[in-house]
């Protein structure tokens, strides 16, 4: 069961870990913020200071230590959820893992929202899940019997699986750290299938990732994924792109674009035009 070694690996840590995450975020604060004058000078509009609210800095911070602990990891690419045995986070390539389309056109995704998210958290949430239905077919839905749902609770750190999984499967939101709408709908496009931007096939041509400024033990976040690319470009804005100091161990860039390095990445505060299309051709909703 995938769902079961995630919510034993996260009860087991949820002891441990809590403090530890405040203290972790100062000292990585305070160690960047030279580094961060230097860079602002030559690169304005993509300093480390601006890439606070950035969807991959929100998402490394709340998941900061997450799964360091144990021998196998199941976090991978930053806050994917990946069941033991296997290595490689993309199912949609397999059969099965898209949502079911209804014979209306629409996609239903039934959820539900834990209790322990307060009124305000709650309407972020729902918020997020609300801003697929003008754009795309996707329609999340509260559950009611519905056997394949997404359970979003606050657990340790942002994580999702990628795509459907059968059951009952966790989206986890931190309540301190992840309640954003962007990663909101970060969490819930990997829900839908959707892989990082800087793994995609094709992400060679379009970011350079520079391995030595990366945490020793986090080049696994970089790995390149034969996704489907379903004919959109390669997208700096996605919400699933992932910014420059992601994962960096010395406050240097870990992805550079290419070929212009100062063009600003993983910056965006919502889906993307592209991400949108994305979304609508694997699902191949009807008003694209
Ligand atoms: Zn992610």
């Amino acid at each position: 069961m995938p769902s079961a070694s995630v919510i034993t690996f996260s009860l087991a840590l949820l002891s441990v870990a809590h403090f530890h995450v405040a203290d972790l975020m100062s000292i990585r604060e305070v160690s960047y913020n030279a580094t961060a004058k230097k860079w602002d000078k030559q690169h304005a509009g993509n300093s480390i200071d601006e890439d606070e609210f950035s969807v991959s800095t929100l998402i490394e911070k709340a998941n900061k230590n997450l799964g360091q602990e144990y021998d196998r990891p199941v976090i991978e690419f930053g806050d994917i959820a990946v069941p033991s045995g296997l290595q490689n986070a993309d199912p949609c390539t397999a059969r099965g893992c898209m949502w079911t389309k209804s014979s209306d056109g629409m996609v239903y995704v039934p959820f539900v929202i834990s209790r322990q998210f307060s009124s305000q958290e709650r309407s972020v949430i729902k918020r997020g899940l609300q801003s697929f239905s003008s754009r795309t077919c996707i329609r999340f839905k509260e559950r009611q019997r519905e056997r394949d749902f997404v359970s979003i609770q606050s657990m340790r750190g942002c994580w999702s699986f990628v795509g459907r999984r059968g059951g009952s499967q966790t989206v986890s939101l931190q309540q301190r750290g992840c309640v954003y709408f962007h990663v909101v709908q970060h969490e819930l496009l990997h829900a839908l299938g959707f892989n990082h931007e800087q793994t995609r096939s094709d992400r060679d041509k379009h970011v350079r990732i520079i391995y030595e400024n990366v945490i020793r033990g986090q080049e696994h976040n970089f790995r390149r994924i034969d996704t489907n690319n379903l004919k959109t470009p390669y997208d700096y804005n996605s919400v699933m792109h992932y910014g420059r100091f992601a994962f960096s161990r010395n406050g240097q860039a870990t992805i550079v674009p290419i070929p212009n390095s100062n063009v600003a990445i993983g910056r965006a505060m919502e889906m993307s035009p592209n991400d949108v299309l994305r979304i609508n051709r694997l699902y191949q909703c009807r008003n694209t």
